[in-house]
């Protein structure tokens, strides 16, 4: 599950290694991957990798005019190899094939192709719709009176702080994180928190998030892993006692993810009941 620190680090590495690297082929094996046909990918051949970037949680790889706009969704990897992959490996879905024999690889773990590229001309990215749609970062977060205006709509904060329109950077993993971090619950209604209680939110979301980023700037060589390193406190620790007062964290399960919060800190004590929960909030 990537989101922004995991980007964020992927976009410096890759920066770093392929900087003014040259472009020698493109195929994309993923049938559906590609989003837009023209310019036809093979418009990258014989140029130069000119600068990596990351929009949201997008990356953008760009190539003098035209950059390759790629959302990694749920599975996806951006990483770099050493040498050019396997035709037969089945988690390839987009291949760019660097002169000096390296291999930048879209790759995407599990079944599904949900992972997406488009090659657009570089000066269009940010109007591209995927772009031109999101909230301002999460980290570095927006001056307190922007994120007060953004979070100030309908919603529990667990899926607010995870819609991109809102504010872009955070999924599944980092709001349980950023929610234990300030204390609030997952299924607080964002119009029901006061002023200080935001000026927290905005304040965890920037910590956490660069807390991780630093963890990964110190754990991370070269190589982007398959599975990143994430330093992770509560999500995927349910059961396990709360590293801050001992309780035991609980979770709600939803149809594809779970939300893991600490009931002592963040619900008044009450332990939300799944099943009734997840209907309602659907
Ligand atoms: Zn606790």
């Amino acid at each position: 599950m990537p989101e922004l620190p995991e980007v964020e680090i992927t976009v410096r590495r890759l920066n770093a290694a392929l900087e003014a690297t040259e472009i020698e082929s493109v195929l994309a094996p993923g049938m559906v991957t590609m989003k837009t046909f023209d310019p036809p990918v093979d418009a990258l051949a014989g140029r130069k990798i000119t600068r990596v970037g990351r929009a949201g949680k997008m990356l953008v790889v760009e190539a003098g005019d035209l950059a390759l706009l790629i959302h990694l969704m749920s599975a996806g990897r951006l990483q770099l190899w050493d040498k050019r992959a396997s035709l037969r490996d089945r988690a390839s879905r987009l291949l760019v094939r660097i002169a000096d024999g390296r291999e930048l690889r879209l790759r995407e773990f599990g079944t599904q192709q949900r992972a997406w590229a488009k090659l657009v001309p570089t000066g269009e990215v940010e109007k591209d719709e995927a772009v031109a749609t999101l909230g301002p970062d999460a980290w570095p977060a927006p001056p307190l009176e922007v994120f007060a205006e953004r979070i100030a709509q309908p919603g529990h904060l667990h899926s607010l702080l995870r819609n991109q329109r809102v504010i872009a950077g955070i999924g599944r993993s980092w709001v349980d994180e950023i929610l234990w971090e300030v204390g609030l619950s997952p299924f607080k209604g964002a119009q029901d928190l006061d002023t200080a209680e935001v000026a927290r939110l905005r304040i965890a979301c920037d910590d956490v998030l660069g807390r991780a980023l630093d963890h990964y700037e110190e754990v991370i060589g070269e190589t982007i892993p398959d599975k990143m390193p994430m330093p992770l406190k509560v999500h995927r620790h349910t059961g396990e006692p709360c590293p801050r007062c001992g309780t035991t964290l609980e979770a709600v399960h939803f149809r594809d993810y779970v939300t893991t919060y600490c009931p002592t800190e963040q619900t008044g004590g009450r332990v939300l009941k799944d099943r009734r929960l997840s209907k309602l909030l659907k």
